[in-house]
């Protein structure tokens, strides 16, 4: 099993990326939680990103966290602890999964991260191809954080393998338009649902400062982020910055520029 995943990562990766898409998109048609209008122009600036995004990740890590994991895997934390592969692969994903919590705290709090991660939370309209939409300073930051991360860790490459599937689905997942009823509650209690995270991207600040999780649901209820409920409901909840539009693809370039100079 270990080495069909080792083998077939890159297949794996888009084959995983390319299903959850499809099934997501039809599930926005056919149970939509808001009415979202025009997709076109911002599927291309969404798309665009994700893609060159890609690209420019693997020119900077050629062969990217994959293998710095099979180069650093081995030493760490996890080659002093000496644990069974199994509960290795599982403790690297919580693991990761903190990391990723605590980045996104980060780019929220720190002043000169956050004009990066704002050009994410311009868009007003949340949909799918928003877990693509984020600023190449901000993948690059977060690569960075990864990668020390993997190296620190020792995190096996089949954890990395899964891990980054499980990133880039979940992404999709909790900005997908659904409506999931009763059950995005449920799911809650463990994991992020397309809820809790449209909550993040209101635009009343008290909001946007809560629901910082991307896999688990946990980190936020134990660090006290948590917020169940939108001061008014999904549907009529605005979302975006205020003070900045969504604009296209060149918008979403310069919105950190934007941002520093607009900033009192
Ligand atoms: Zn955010
Ligand atoms: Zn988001």
């Amino acid at each position: 099993m270990i080495d069909f995943i080792s083998q077939y990562e890159p297949v794996l990766r888009v084959v995983v990326f390319l299903s959850a898409l499809a099934l997501l998109v039809g599930f926005e048609i056919i149970s939509p939680r808001r009415f979202i209008g025009a997709r076109r122009g911002r599927w291309q600036t969404n798309f665009l990103l994700g893609g060159a995004n890609m690209l420019l990740l693997r020119v900077v890590l050629p062969g990217g966290l994959v293998a710095l994991a099979f180069s650093t895997h081995g030493g760490g934390v996890f080659g002093w602890l000496n644990m069974p592969l199994w509960a290795e692969i599982i403790v690297s994903l919580i693991v990761l999964d903190f990391v990723i919590y605590a980045q996104h705290v980060a780019f929220h709090h720190v002043p000169l991260l956050w004009p990066l991660h704002a050009a994410h939370h311009a868009e007003q309209t949340l949909d799918v191809t928003s877990g693509l939409r984020f600023h190449p300073g901000e993948a690059l930051v977060s690569l960075g954080i990864k990668a020390v991360a993997i190296v620190v860790l020792g995190v096996h490459p089949v954890a990395v393998i899964i891990f980054e599937i499980l990133l880039s689905s979940t992404s999709l997942f909790t900005h997908a338009n659904v409506d999931l009823g009763r059950w995005d509650g449920r799911l809650q209690t463990l994991f992020v649902s397309p809820d809790m995270h449209r909550l993040h991207h209101s635009k009343a600040e008290d909001e946007s400062r809560r629901n910082f999780g991307t896999w688990l649901s946990v980190w936020d209820k134990i660090f006290a982020t948590y917020r169940a409920t939108p001061h008014i409901g999904h549907e009529r909840l605005p979302l975006g910055l205020a003070g900045f539009r969504q604009g296209g693809l060149i918008e979403a370039l310069r919105h950190p520029l934007r941002h520093f100079v607009r900033r009192p």
